[in-house]
């Protein structure tokens, strides 16, 4: 199985993530599912270089008990630790978690540590980002490495049918339907803590939008929130590299 195309996709959605500093250093992965018992991750290998220099040959195709999903898939690739967030949000909504980001955003992680709940501070400012702090996002209370099974599945417990949770002293685990929309999502996660943050750090705290405003606050479509975005994503990507 080739793959290719997707391979690449999730390597620029590891470097995507970087970029935003998402994560920092060799910590943090991608996944992406291609069939019933299969899926793509980012791994790790003894020419590795850090998430954001990710290579389409770091990701590698496995099955759902972490074995090779084809012949010679993971030889000189080692699977990260913290696998099972990948297979255990997977299996718990097959339909709409087709892939997932598991990354380390410090402004997310601080936000949280501060005991700043993430809520719909702002509105227009970043529709989606809104949207999903209006929903809520659930919080994982442990600060533990999660390379158990069982951990996994508190884990996901705890994420219930949100598309993000937040792992206290940690990290965050973002799912989607599409690479692309577990990083942006990711993304807006990202600035909803750092714009938290920033209006605590005058002093002041800040309130909910006015129930009034959500009508006015519409779904733009996945045309401009996922594929406009990710070709910006993309952009400042290479820009940066120039
Ligand atoms: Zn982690």
């Amino acid at each position: 199985m080739n793959l290719q195309p997707e391979r690449a996709l999730v390597a620029q959605a590891c470097r995507v993530a970087a970029a935003r500093g998402l994560v920092d250093g060799i910590l943090g992965h991608l996944s992406l599912r291609v069939d019933d018992d299969r899926l793509l991750i980012r791994c790790r290998s003894d020419s590795d270089t850090g998430v954001a220099f990710t290579r389409p040959e770091d990701i590698r195709l496995i099955d759902f008990h972490g074995s090779p999903g084809a012949s010679g898939e993971l030889d000189g690739y080692r699977l990260p630790n913290e696998l099972p967030i990948h297979l255990e949000t997977m299996r718990a909504a097959p339909q709409q978690r087709q892939a997932v980001a598991h990354l380390h955003p410090p402004d997310v992680v601080a936000a949280d540590l501060a005991g700043i709940t993430i809520r719909p501070i702002y509105g227009a400012y970043d529709i989606p980002g809104a949207w999903l702090a209006r929903a809520g996002v659930p919080v994982y209370q442990r600060a533990v490495l999660i390379r158990t099974p069982e951990l996994a599945k508190d884990m996901v417990a705890a994420m219930g049918s949100a598309p993000v949770v937040i792992c206290r002293g940690h990290g965050i685990t973002s799912a989607a339907g599409t690479v692309q929309q577990a990083v942006l999502q990711a993304i807006s996660l990202n600035e909803l803590a750092r714009m938290s943050l920033r209006v605590h750090w005058t002093g002041a705290t800040p309130a909910e939008i006015d129930d009034a405003d959500w009508n006015d606050l519409p779904d733009l479509g996945s045309a401009f929130n996922v594929q406009s975005a990710w070709r910006h994503e993309v952009a400042r990507l290479n820009e940066g590299q120039s």
